[in-house]
């Protein structure tokens, strides 16, 4: 299968709690390559642009708030079936439900402050890579 790419954010809970070295450890040894990564952190603006999509919904200003709380690592990482195999990795949005040995499950509290983003499409992938690092 053709190597293809998706995008993560190791978000402010897990940075804070110290997590952001052995997620990013968990990432490589489960064979996903880095690309590009930086330290960042949101402003308001820009959390709303990135979650556009959930807007109306009734956790939007809390996620808002939370994502831009606190700095993040963004980055974009290369792997054959990148997206969904990283979705695996990742485990379910909220972290009670997520598979043992996922990273939610391991580093993540809540479905509020659930430890890492990634991509759900590969148009997505594209589409928030360059959000981070298009300037
Ligand atoms: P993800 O792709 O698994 O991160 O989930 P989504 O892209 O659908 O949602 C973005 C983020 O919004 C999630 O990581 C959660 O932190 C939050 N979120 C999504 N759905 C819910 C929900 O039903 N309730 C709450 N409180 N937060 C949610």
């Amino acid at each position: 299968m053709r190597k293809n790419r998706t995008f993560t954010m190791i978000k402010p809970d897990a940075m804070e709690n110290g997590y952001a070295g052995l997620i990013i450890a968990h990432i490589e040894k489960a064979g996903f390559k880095l690309i590009a990564m930086k330290l960042t952190q949101l402003d308001k603006d820009s959390a709303e642009k990135f979650y556009e999509i959930h807007k109306g919904k009734v956790f939007f200003n809390d996620l808002i708030q939370y994502i831009t709380s606190g700095p993040i690592i963004a980055a974009i990482l290369e792997k054959e079936n990148a997206v969904e195999d990283f979705r695996k990795l990742i485990g379910n949005t909220n972290p009670e439900e997520a598979d043992e040995g996922t990273i939610r499950n391991m580093y993540a509290k809540s479905i509020d402050a659930n430890a890492i983003h990634g991509s759900d499409s590969d148009e997505n992938a594209q589409i928030e890579g360059d959000f981070h690092f298009s300037n």
